[in-house]
């Protein structure tokens, strides 16, 4: 049986490859980087700076990361924690005061979900933030699980094939947000976070109640996992499989342009089980498994 220490390591290494994987995968940092990683003092972020930070040691390139968390003035907050740990590291770091929750209060009546105007007023000055101090990527600390959930949520709810991008720029293109842990189980950053005994801050200190629909979607996912092992890596690894081809958008598929006999130009992949309707005979055989390129 492998001892605490034996299993911390081989769980920072799985950690570091995931994270690396990502990073490589979508080009999230590149030379000269300036990395605003945001703390929020929960499981994820704790994990996300402690990764990249052993990855920042090991890497050709060079980046800069300076730890922020936004203090959003909820009854409670144990100001003195994030500090406290943070100086204990070999990193820059900065406390954003701002009082969020009191606009939250006064804005949204007693009962009603405040998360929705809580998200946009922190994502707006954590983005101001970026700006003003020329960060050149901010780093979330959302993992696979958030990201499968973010997707049955859009789906069962909003009608949307979409989830939370692993790399995505801001509306005004001023901002470039990435999510190193995009890769990352949730299992294994909760057991990484007890191992390390990060000092975790309680997420609850809003009073908010968490979303009753993310609640719902995540138990559903974990009885899914439960009866049916390796459902969830299924299901992610299909967001990075994608046939527009065989979905119904016809702005990502030129289904109009489909015709018997006809020469495929399109950069779309086409699947196995139609190369008979969509291609002449003599191109069948010279046909890539999975994908058919300007074909002439
Ligand atoms: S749980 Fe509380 S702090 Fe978190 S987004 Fe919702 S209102 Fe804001």
């Amino acid at each position: 049986m492998k001892n605490k220490a034996t299993e911390e390591k081989v769980l920072a290494q799985l950690l570091r490859r995931n994270m690396g994987k990502a990073i490589s995968d979508f080009n999230m940092i590149e030379d000269g980087d300036k990395i605003m990683v945001c703390l929020s003092g929960g499981k994820d972020s704790f994990t996300m700076l402690d990764i990249l930070q052993q990855l920042q040691k090991k890497a050709p390139i060079q980046f800069e990361l300076i730890a922020v968390n936004l203090d959003q003035k909820q009854p409670e907050f144990p100001e003195d924690v994030l500090p406290r740990y943070l100086d204990s590291l070999d990193i820059s770091y900065h406390i954003i005061e701002e009082d969020t929750y009191s606009i939250v209060k006064d804005k949204i009546p007693e009962g009603k979900t405040t998360c929705s105007l809580c998200s946009r007023l922190r994502r707006g000055i954590i983005y101001s933030w970026a700006i003003k101090n020329k960060i050149t990527k901010i780093a979330l600390g959302h993992h696979r699980d958030d990201i499968i959930e973010t997707f049955f949520l859009n789906l069962f709810f909003g009608g949307k094939l979409k989830s939370m991008p692993p790399k995505l720029l801001s509306d005004d293109k001023k901002n470039t947000v990435i999510r190193p842990l995009a890769y990352a189980k949730e299992e294994d950053i909760a057991q990484y976070a007890k191992f390390k005994e990060f000092p975790i801050i309680p997420c609850n200190l809003c009073g908010s109640q968490e979303n009753l629909q993310r609640k719902q979607v995540k138990k559903m996912l974990s009885n899914w996992e439960e009866q049916f092992p390796g459902r969830l890596q299924s299901i992610f690894s299909s967001l990075s499989n994608v046939a527009p081809s065989h979905l119904l958008d016809p702005s990502l598929f030129p289904f109009k342009d489909l015709i018997n006999n006809a020469v495929i130009t399109t950069e779309q992949e086409v699947l196995f089980d139609d190369l008979e309707t969509v291609l002449p005979n003599s191109k069948k055989e010279t046909v890539n498994q999975l994908e058919i390129k300007n074909l002439s």
